[in-house]
Order: C-alpha cells, then sequence, then structure tokens
C-alpha cells in the first residue's frame, strides 16, 4: 500500500482521452486534485465530469502542449485552483502514420513537437511551480515504440518517443537539486477508445503477440505513473517501467509460439 496522494495538485496533459483520461481516474480515485488539459473541450469536459460525478475534484484546461505560453497558464490556473503543483503526468501525444517516402517535414515536426517538445515544455513551465513546494514528481508517458521496437510509418512517433527517453536522463540531473524527479512509462499495446474502429478480429490479433495475451487497460498505465509519482518512489528518478504484458520480451516466433501455447 503507498502512501496517500490524497489532495496533491495533478496536471493529465492528454488527459481528455485514452491513456491520459485513465491516468486522471487512478489520481483522481487516490483523491488527488486533477486537471485535465487538452484542446478539444467536449472530450475535456465530459472526462472531468465523469470523475466529478463520482465525488472527485476534477478540472479541465484548454491547453496547446506544443505553445509555451498556454502550458504556462495551464500551470498557473492550476495552483490558483487547487493551492500549488505536485504533479505532472506529460502524457499527449499523436501517432498518424506516415513512410519516409511520403512522409512531409510538416509532418515530422508536427508529432516531433506535439510528442516531445511537449515535454519539455510542460517541464520547464512546471519547475518553478514545483520548486516554490519544495519539490514534485514528473511522470512521462512514452512507448516501447522507439525506444525498443520499430512499426512501419512511425519513424516521427518512435524518434519523438526515444527522444522523450534522451530528455529524461538529463532533465533528471537538472531537477534533482529541486527534490523533483522525473520516470517514464513505456507502455505497450494499450486498449482506448481510439482502437474502438478496428473490430475484434483485428484487436484479436494485436493480442495474439502479446504473452499476457490481452491488451493493455488505461488504468494499467495509470498505476505504474501512479507509483512514480508516489513518496516511495522519492529514490526513483530518470529510469523508465515498460508496461506492455511481455510483449517485447519473445525474441523468435518460436518463443512466442511457447507463450500463445495453452
Ligand atoms: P489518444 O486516445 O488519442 O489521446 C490523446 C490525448 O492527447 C487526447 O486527450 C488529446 O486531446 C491530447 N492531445 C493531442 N494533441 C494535443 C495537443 N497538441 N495539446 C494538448 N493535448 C493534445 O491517445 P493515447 O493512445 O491515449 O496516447 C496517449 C499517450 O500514450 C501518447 O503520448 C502516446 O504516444 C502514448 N502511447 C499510447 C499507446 C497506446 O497503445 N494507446 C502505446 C504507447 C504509448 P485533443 O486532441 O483534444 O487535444
Amino acid at each position: 500500500m503507498l502512501t496517500s496522494i490524497k489532495d496533491r495538485s495533478v496536471i493529465v496533459t492528454g488527459g481528455s482521452k485514452g491513456i491520459g483520461k485513465g491516468i486522471a481516474r487512478v489520481f483522481a480515485r487516490q483523491g488527488a486534485k486533477v486537471m485535465i488539459a487538452a484542446r478539444g473541450e467536449e472530450a475535456a469536459k465530459a472526462a472531468a465530469e465523469e470523475l466529478k460525478t463520482e465525488g472527485w475534484t476534477v478540472d479541465y484546461r484548454l491547453t496547446d502542449v506544443t505553445d509555451l505560453a498556454a502550458v504556462e497558464a495551464l500551470v498557473a490556473d492550476t495552483e490558483a485552483a487547487f493551492g500549488g503543483l505536485d504533479i505532472l503526468c506529460s502524457n499527449a501525444g499523436i501517432f498518424p502514420q506516415a513512410k519516409i517516402l511520403e512522409m512531409t517535414p510538416e509532418d515530422w515536426d508536427r508529432v516531433l513537437d506535439t510528442n516531445l517538445k511537449s515535454s519539455f515544455l510542460a517541464v520547464k513551465a512546471a519547475l518553478p511551480a514545483m520548486a516554490k513546494k519544495g519539490g514534485g514528481r514528473i511522470v512521462l508517458t512514452s512507448s516501447i515504440t522507439g525506444p525498443i521496437t520499430g512499426f512501419p510509418g512511425w519513424t516521427h512517433y518512435g524518434a519523438s518517443k526515444a527522444g522523450q527517453l534522451g530528455f529524461l536522463k538529463t532533465a533528471a540531473i537538472e531537477l534533482a537539486k529541486y527534490n523533483i524527479t522525473i520516470n517514464a512509462v513505456m507502455p505497450g499495446n494499450i486498449k482506448t477508445e481510439g482502437l474502438d474502429g478496428l473490430g475484434e478480429d483485428y484487436l484479436a490479433t494485436m493480442a495474439a503477440s502479446i504473452p499476457l495475451k490481452r491488451l493493455g487497460d488505461v488504468e494499467d498505465i495509470g498505476n505504474a505513473a501512479l507509483y512514480f509519482a508516489s513518496d516511495e518512489a522519492g529514490y526513483v528518478t530518470g529510469q523508465t517501467i515498460v508496461v506492455d504484458g511481455g510483449q517485447i520480451l519473445p525474441e523468435s516466433l518460436e518463443a512466442l509460439e511457447e507463450a500463445r501455447s495453452p
């Protein structure tokens, strides 16, 4: 049992959908005060309302994570609403597919800005607020794609997710003097609303490549983020945790067949 994070103030970027919504849910249900940040109002409002209906303290701010002024305003609003900032989950991300021959420089920049530059901007904006409180916790959502695996059409995505881990190592050293830790969760294939349209057969095929024989739930990622945000993880910084049901482990088709056998 981890020490309670009740009443801690948390920002979850990309908290209106998918994994971020799961992270927001896990933290809110622990009694933390959660600020959801995303661009689209309908989903952000709905995500906040859903948790407010359960009795938790949750709000949202429309924020483009590629815009430093917007992220600074998000931090200032969160401090005003919740009395400071304790935890930042930099999770917002996009994953459009384009193979190298078709990819435009603009495609590349949009993915790198949204997935990688956003982590730098969010950390930069959060640092003074956390320092004021004597410390804090930052959790990045990276991926197995890029740092460990590859998938056609995702060179820009993979570069952005591996880039977050490069950022993490030096950021951890710079933030240590402020008593701020920074770590990253590396999800495998996680079940989100975005996958709903793919059909049961497609999802079953995806699950078949995972030793634990299922896609991850958004709460699986939320729980890993919760650990990094806990008091008990206070001596852990600059680290990563893969949450993928063992997806990256089989080194050959034979190994995968063994994992798949009943
Ligand atoms: P998702 O369901 O599409 O949700 C993405 C979230 O990010 C939404 O809330 C979206 O809201 C927000 N967002 C996108 N661009 C933004 C911007 N410029 N400013 C602010 N918010 C923005 O995606 P997901 O699958 O949950 O992915 C979340 C994170 O997990 C990403 O970093 C992704 O790389 C990582 N990940 C996902 C998986 C997976 O299997 N799903 C696996 C590994 C890693 P708006 O569009 O309204 O702004």
